[in-house]
């Protein structure tokens, strides 16, 4: 072989280590380039990072012959959404789509630690920990990359998969187009008197929606959308404070809180790369798009990029083949450029000027009146084929 690794993926969160995961499952040699260390076991209280994973989501994961740890996931088979004045409300089930569950939620630094354990178990895939590239060529048939630890590799893909701030994206010089919602995420996680169920609820108001994510056991997590400056002083609050703030706003289903385990705030933006492709370079999850958080489907949809190249690089000769390539782009772009426009709108149609409101409760009453217009919804919020059922 010409090159050190077939596929060079830069970047082990949870996108690119899926995507090593799968490919290395299928016996193709991969090199993983991540600037980190490899990630330690989660122990103790759970991460203020969580997220969903939807039906398909789980499949690739599964996929790649990866184990998840039952005890720190949660399934959950319903969706609840409403409006704060409660002139909206929609109840999804996972039953009404024929499904089980709609998926899991699951802390990030779980699911990256399960794919890395996969990772040491597949003899084809080599783990560069604590180095970022500093140069990229390519040729005809391979691309290098030059490290910042003295090596260069090769590889006839170069995949980036390292996060919204893609050092490859701007080394292969493709720009993004991005907005900034001036608004932050603040994750508070809490302990309950009531157990938190299968149930994920989430209740909009004119500044922001407000969330909640169940945990195992009387456990959530909580997330509470609101301009910069609000957010800000919010985390600010001591723990009663703010435990007092929280059984002001949010609905009085989440009950008492017993305690405030830990909070954080993060910045809304989009972002879309204009390009996701270049000579023997593909980029796949945060590094090609960012969405807003408000539906759970930034993480899903890197996955299903991964999920689409793999299927695209297993079943090629060449997988740096540029038709291959234009394949990838072509699918991934129309469905991503989708969810950027679905979350956008439900961004502006719950949190924009009353007459936008009114559009968005209408919303709400129109998928509760019509069954069918809301299992296809969900078929496509869980990333299935909506159509399948014809
Ligand atoms: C508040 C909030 C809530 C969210 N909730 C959900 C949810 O419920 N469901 C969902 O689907 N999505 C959710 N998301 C989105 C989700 O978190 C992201 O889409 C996801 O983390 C992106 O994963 P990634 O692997 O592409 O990028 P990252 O998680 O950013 O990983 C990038 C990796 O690359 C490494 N890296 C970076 N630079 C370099 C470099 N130069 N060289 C080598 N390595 C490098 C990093 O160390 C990291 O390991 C949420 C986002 C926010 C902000």
């Amino acid at each position: 072989m010409q090159w050190d690794h077939e596929i060079i993926i830069v970047g082990g969160g949870m996108v690119g280590a899926a995507l090593a995961a799968r490919l290395g499952h299928a016996g193709i040699s991969v090199g993983l380039v991540e600037r980190g260390h490899a990630p330690t076991p989660p122990s103790g209280d759970y991460d203020l990072r969580i997220s969903s994973l939807n039906a398909r989501s789980l499949a690739f994961v599964k996929a790649s012959g990866t184990m998840l740890p039952e005890e720190r996931c949660c399934p959950f088979r319903h969706i609840d959404v409403a409006n704060q004045d409660g002139s909206g409300h929609s109840l999804f089930s996972a039953q009404d789509s024929g499904m089980e569950d709609f998926g899991i939620f699951i802390e990030n630094r779980t699911l990256q630690y399960a794919l890395w354990q996969r990772l040491e178990n597949l003899p084809s895939i080599t783990c560069y920990t604590q180095c970022v590239p500093l140069s990229t060529m390519a040729t005809s048939t391979a691309r290098m990359l030059e490290l910042d630890n003295g090596q260069t590799l090769s590889a006839r893909l170069i995949v980036g998969a390292d996060g919204a701030r893609s050092t490859l994206r701007e080394l292969a010089g493709i720009s993004t187009s991005s907005y900034d919602y001036h608004q932050r995420a603040l994750i508070i996680n809490v302990e309950t008197e009531l157990p938190q169920q299968d149930v994920s609820w989430q209740c909009f108001t004119p500044t922001g929606p407000i969330a909640m994510l169940p945990l195992p056991g009387q456990r959530a997590s909580l997330v509470w959308y609101d301009g910069d400056e609000a957010s800000k002083a919010r985390e600010q609050l001591s723990d009663d404070a703010l435990q007092m703030a929280i059984e002001t706003a949010f609905p009085k289903r989440l009950g008492k809180l017993t305690r405030i385990v830990a909070r954080g705030s993060f910045p809304i933006k989009r972002q879309h790369a204009k390009r996701y492709i270049s000579k023997r370079l593909a980029l796949i999850g945060d590094a090609a798009h960012v969405v807003h958080p408000l539906a759970g489907q930034g993480l899903n949809i890197g996955l299903h990029d991964a999920d689409t190249l793999a299927e695209i690089i297993i079943q090629g000769r060449d997988p740096g083949d540029y038709l291959n390539l234009l394949r990838f782009e072509c699918q991934r772009r129309a469905a991503n450029q989708a969810m950027i426009a679905a979350t956008d709108s439900f961004h502006h149609l719950f949190t924009g000027a009353k007459p936008l409101r009114q559009l968005g409760d209408l919303s709400l009453q129109l998928a509760e009146r019509f069954p069918f217009a809301k299992r296809m919804m969900m078929q496509q919020a869980n990333g299935l084929n909506p159509f399948k059922m014809f």
